[in-house]
């Protein structure tokens, strides 16, 4: 057999574990390939690391001169560990990092010796050739300059040989273009709104900080496997393939025993991240076979999200090394689960406070509540927008479809903290007697469990839960940048915080009334308010999704129609501002968003036609011509009676030929709606063609060559199929 399956079957047949060499203890290793404090603070002059330390702790900005002397030491750093190259490292709206990479090497103009050249200039700014970016129209051809600009709250790391700097990556008039500009903007508003609603209750609180801990899912499939899939190589999923008669439903993969190649490439890639300062801390299987997941510990979110975006790509390179592809997709097989990446998300203060984690008094409780119930309103009142910070072609095959999370945004809390509130929604208006005071701090303020950490019911099937010091929003894809998910949670949140401090200011000024009396009223009215959002059953059953539409909650399963939200008055009232982005910049991010989406359906819809007519339909017919010699054979023996020997071939014949003429009359549909989305004027048009008019050929197609998987000979089937994919270990 020649076919790319028989060779891929024959090449793992003799796959054994790659060795990986056990470093030195991860606490020793731990951000040596970091420009971190201790780097910082042996290369640098005492001025420049304070200089850099404001930076990261108090947004100062940085000196130029002072960048002269931080580069020199960074650059001194970087060649005692061999670097040779150093790049802006940027997060542009293509969903992958960039980097451009520049030599340290310099020849002086007078023909003198050679030297090793990084100023504060290059450290500081950089200029790519950024045309080719989305950019949403923001910059025209004509005037196609972006710049990159450093981000010194995020340390310099060394990857390969190579000084990676995070930045910001912006167009010559300051429109964001890339995932880290909103997020900084947005991190800087919660900081102010959370502090100013903090010295309510603390008034040494002078900065808080998002804090995010992603859990990222993913497939390791042998690579010689997935290559042999064109499906895979140019999608990321498998378009096509008959489900394996074994699947997850033994749930023998979850938690199980890691097989060793797996582990072994899972301890590789936790050396590298060790070295470039990623608190890898979890690993173990997934519910579907060959998937699995990997956690950090949870961290300052905008180091957060650059350490997640550098892990998907440090995952694909130590892939390599152990013959494994990373499948990254939402929905890489049908009929197994698919991966997620849950943001873990919280507020901490500089004194050392969990803002969502319920204190040991009840002055600490009630400012537990305040951020709780606050956070509770902020999903409340902009449910559809955080379904749009999620929204993309790969994610709409879980939200929305039969898979976790569902498209309805919704907020479980538990039942211990459903009765706080349904204690404090009783609160009387107006200014509390000392009795009812007394009561509320005893009995529902105070009798917040400090363990409710380990009482919290986890419901898997909530998009946004509270699990007891967090909130963890689960509906995020595993291929997002976990930056647009974030940049809107701590927005709206930031707003809402906002907004529930002019409340309580008034009441006091207005109304003469005492601090805690406010805050309690204003909260009472929340939790009234945001009633709908709260949900404690089955996010995937169809009762909610009747009970949501009552809620009046949206329910949008498809990115097309999610996406609107991002450019809802609504939303670009709250972005302005937070000064967070302007309307150009999120007009922008919407256009690219669904040009993305009709893209990558386009994409999709090309590959599976190919498959299906290139390879499926001549193998179908290679197939049946097999069988019809052998009728023929048949007649020659039986004559007559050929019919009654061979009926079961003759219908398979005729089953096949149905098969194939469905696969060419859809493919030839599909393409020709695929020819009139093309022509449509306007990106929200050509998404919605691509959505509604040429996508749901794809289930028809797929499910004609499935058929068509379980009625050909094995030996001659040249798609790897999923029973090969999912379970070689
Ligand atoms: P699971 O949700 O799988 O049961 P955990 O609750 O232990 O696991 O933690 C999951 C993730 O939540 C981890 O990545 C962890 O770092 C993160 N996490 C824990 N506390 C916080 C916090 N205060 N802020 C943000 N993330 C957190
Ligand atoms: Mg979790």
């Amino acid at each position: 057999m020649s076919t790319l399956r028989f060779q891929a079957l024959k090449e793992i047949a003799g796959r054994k574990p790659v060795e990986v060499e056990e470093l030195d203890r991860k606490s020793t290793i731990f951000g040596s390939n970091v420009f971190n404090d201790k780097s910082m603070r042996q290369f640098l002059t005492p001025e420049a690391y304070k200089a850099v330390r404001n930076a990261v702790q108090h947004g100062k900005k940085i000196d130029r001169k002072l960048a002269d002397y931080i580069s020199m030491g960074m650059k001194e750093w970087a060649l005692s560990k061999g670097v040779t190259h150093y790049t802006h490292w940027f997060q542009p709206l293509t969903g992958t990092t960039a980097e451009k990479h520049d030599a340290f090497f310099e020849t002086m103009p007078d023909g003198s010796e050679p030297v090793e050249k990084f100023g504060g200039s290059q450290l500081v700014q950089q200029e790519p050739d950024a045309s080719s970016f989305p950019n949403g129209g923001i910059r025209n051809t004509f005037e196609a300059r972006g710049y990159t600009a450093w981000d010194p709250t995020s340390p310099a790391f060394i990857f390969g040989t190579t000084l990676c700097i995070p930045t910001v990556f912006v167009s010559y008039t300051g429109e964001a273009l890339d995932y880290k500009t909103p997020l900084l903007r947005a991190l800087a508003s919660i900081d102010e709104a959370a502090t100013d609603v903090c010295r309510y209750f603390d008034k040494n609180v002078k900065k808080v900080t998002a804090t995010l801990g992603w859990e990222q899912e993913y497939f390791l499939i042998d690579v010689a496997l997935a290559n042999s899939r064109p499906d895979i190589t140019l999608t990321g999923r498998t378009l096509l393939g008959h489900t394996s008669a074994k699947g997850q439903q033994l749930d023998d993969h979850y938690f199980g025993s890691i097989p060793t190649r797996a582990l072994n490439y899972m301890r590789d890639l936790e050396n590298e991240c060790m070295l470039l300062g990623i608190p890898v801390k979890t690993r173990h299987n997934e519910v579907a076979p060959n998937q699995f997941e990997l956690a950090p510990i949870f961290e300052e979110a905008n180091l957060a999200v650059d350490h997640n975006s550098l892990i998907m790509d440090v995952m694909q390179k130590v892939a390599e090394r152990h013959y494994f592809k990373v499948l990254l997709h939402e929905k890489p097989f049908k009929g197994v689960n698919g991966s997620g990446k849950h943001n873990n998300w919280s507020l901490a203060t500089d004194t050392g406070i969990n803002l969502l984690g319920p204190g040991k008094t009840p002055m600490s409780n009630l400012q537990f509540l305040t951020f709780f119930i606050n956070t509770i309103k902020a999903v409340h009142t902009n449910e559809e927008l955080m379904r749009a910070g999620i929204a993309t072609a790969s994610n709409d095959h879980r939200l929305g479809a039969n898979e976790a999370p569902p498209a309805i945004i919704s907020v479980f809390i538990g039942e211990q903290l459903t009765r706080v509130l349904e204690g404090l929604e009783n609160v009387s208006s107006g200014k509390l007697s000392p009795q009812e005071k007394t009561d509320l701090k005893l009995n529902v303020v105070g009798k917040i469990p400090d363990v409710l950490l380990d009482n919290t019911d986890r419901n898997r099937t909530s998009p946004f839960a509270f699990t007891g010091n967090k909130f963890e929003f689960r509906a995020v894809g595993s291929t997002a940048n976990c930056a647009n998910a974030m940049t809107i949670v701590n927005a709206i949140v930031a707003k809402q915080l906002k907004d529930f401090k002019k409340e309580v200011d008034a009441l006091i000024a207005d109304k003469g009334m005492k601090k805690d009396d406010a805050i309690f009223n204003v909260l009472r009215e929340y939790i009234k308010e945001t009633k709908a959002i709260l949900f404690e059953g089955d996010g995937y059953s169809e009762e909610w999704e009747v009970e949501a539409a009552k809620r009046g909650l949206s329910n949008h399963k498809t990115t097309p129609t999610a996406l609107k939200a991002k450019v809802s008055k609504k939303t670009l009232d709250l972005f302005e501002e937070l000064n967070i982005m302007n309307h150009i910049e999120m007009e922008a991010r919407y256009e690219i968003e669904l040009e993305e989406y009709a893209k990558k359906i386009q994409i999709e819809g090309r590959v599976l036609g190919d498959i299906a007519r290139n390879h499926v339909v001549p193998t179908a017919i290679r197939y049946q011509n097999i069988l019809i010699e052998n009728v023929k054979g048949l007649k020659e023996i039986f004559g007559k009676d050929h019919e009654t020997v061979g009926r079961q071939q003759i219908a398979l014949i005729k089953e096949i030929s149905e098969h194939i003429a469905g696969i060419n009359i859809k493919v030839e549909a599909m393409t020709e709606e695929r020819k009139k989305a093309n022509e449509l004027e306007t990106a929200d048009e050509m998404a919605v063609a691509y959505c509604d008019k040429v996508k749901p050929y794809f289930d028809t197609i797929r499910n004609h060559c499935d058929k068509l998987e379980l009625l050909v000979d094995d030996e001659i089937w040249t798609l790897t199929k999923y029973r090969e994919l999912l379970f070689t270990k």
